[in-house]
C-alpha cells in the first residue's frame, strides 16, 4: 500500500507513526523512505506520549498532525496500538490529515474482529490487517486491505502488480499488459492459500452469524467487568496502562505487575490461562467476545490475586 500510498517529495517526505508502533510497520516506514532515498531518522515523525503518561491524547494526535502535516506524505497509525490497547479515532485523525494534505492509513491488524469500522464514511486511503488475531485465521493466514472508493478507478496509481490482481474476464488470456481490476482486488499479487482461506471463511460465518454489532456490545461489557474486578486487587498490584474510556480501546488490557512478570505468566499458564507478555513488564490480557466468558475473566483475576497474596 505503501508504494500506492507514500509518494514522497522534496517538500513532503515524513512519515508519522506511533512511537512505539508494531516493529513491523516501524521496519515498513523506515524502509520505505531509504527505498525513496530519505534518512528514516528525519523522515519518520514518531509521536509519543506526554512525559510520565503511558498513552497518547487524542487531542496531542491532532494537533501533532497539524503541526508536522505540510511535510507529512503519509499518515499511517495502528487502529489499536499493540503494545497499550489505545484505540484511535479513524474519522478525526483521518479528516485532519486529509485537511493538511497527507495521505492516511491505518493498520487494523489489533482492530479487526475487535472493534467497529466505518472505513468508507471516515476516509481514510487505505488500511490493512493480518487476519490471525481476533479474526481466527490461524498462524500465517491472509492480509486484508481496505482502498479508499476514490482511489477504485486509479488504474494510474503506481502498484506493484501480479497476475491475481489482473481483471478477471481476461486474467487467464495470460497478455503483457495489466489490466487492474476496479478497488482492492487491483492490488492482489497472486492466487491465495487455500486451505487459510477455509479457516478463515470458517471463522468470518461465524462473525457474519453473531454480528460486529452484538460482539462489540459484549466487548465493552467483558473488558469492563476485567477492569472492575482488576481495580478490586490489592492496592499497587496491577496498573492498567489502556486507557480507561471504552472508547478508546477494544477488548484488550495491557497490565504492568509488580514483581516478575514472568513469573506470574507461568502461574497463569499453569491454571490454563494464556495471556502474552511484551517486555520489559507489560502483560496482555485480551478477553475475546467470540468465546470468551464472565466465568474466563472472573477466574483469571482470582488466579492473580492468589498470587498477589502470597
Ligand atoms: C500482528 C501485527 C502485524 C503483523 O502482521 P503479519 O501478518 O504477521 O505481518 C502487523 N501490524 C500490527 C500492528 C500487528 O499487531
Amino acid at each position: 500500500m505503501m508504494v500506492s500510498f507514500y509518494r514522497p517529495t522534496r517538500e513532503r517526505f515524513k512519515i508519522l507513526i506511533e512511537g512505539n508502533a508494531f516493529p513491523s510497520d516501524q521496519y515498513a516506514v523506515a524502509s520505505q523512505a531509504r527505498f525513496h532515498g530519505y534518512d528514516p531518522k528525519e523522515a519518520i515523525v514518531r509521536l509519543m506520549p506526554r512525559e510520565g503518561e503511558e498513552t497518547l491524547r487524542p487531542e496531542d494526535i491532532l494537533e501533532a498532525v497539524e503541526r508536522h502535516g505540510k511535510q507529512v506524505a503519509l499518515v499511517m497509525l495502528g487502529s489499536v496500538n499493540y503494545l497499550t490497547g489505545q484505540a484511535f479515532d479513524i474519522g478525526a485523525i483521518t479528516r485532519v490529515a486529509h485537511a493538511q494534505g497527507c495521505k492516511v492509513g491505518f493498520d487494523l491488524a489489533h482492530g479487526a474482529g475487535n472493534l467497529k469500522f466505518a472505513l468508507h464514511d471516515d476516509g481514510p486511503d487505505f488500511a490493512v490487517w493480518c487476519s490471525y488475531k481476533y479474526l481466527n485465521g490461524g498462524p500465517g493466514s491472509l492480509g486484508g486491505v481496505f482502498v479508499h472508493e476514490r482511489h477504485a478507478h486509479s488504474p494510474d496509481l503506481p502498484r506493484f502488480e501480479g497476475w491475481w490482481g489482473h481483471n478477471k474476464a481476461t486474467r487467464f488470456e495470460m497478455g503483457p499488459t495489466f489490466d487492474p481490476l476496479p478497488g482492492a482486488e487491483g492490488w492482489q499479487l497472486s492466487n491465495p492459500p487455500i486451505f487459510q482461506l477455509a479457516a478463515l471463511r470458517a471463522s468470518l460465518e461465524l462473525f457474519d452469524k453473531a454480528t460486529m454489532e452484538a460482539i462489540r456490545t459484549k466487548s465493552e461489557k467483558l473488558t469492563g467487568f476485567l477492569e472492575f474486578l482488576l481495580n478490586r486487587l490489592p492496592g499497587g498490584f496491577v496498573n492498567i496502562t489502556t486507557p480507561k474510556d471504552p472508547k478508546q480501546r477494544g477488548a484488550q488490557l495491557s497490565l504492568r505487575f509488580k514483581g516478575e512478570p514472568k513469573r506470574l505468566l507461568g502461574r497463569l499458564s499453569a491454571a490454563g490461562i494464556i495471556c502474552d507478555f511484551r517486555e520489559p513488564d507489560i502483560i496482555r490480557a485480551a478477553p475475546a467476545p467470540l468465546y470468551n466468558t464472565y466465568l474466563d475473566v472472573f477466574r483469571f483475576v482470582r488466579t492473580l490475586e492468589a498470587h498477589a497474596l502470597e
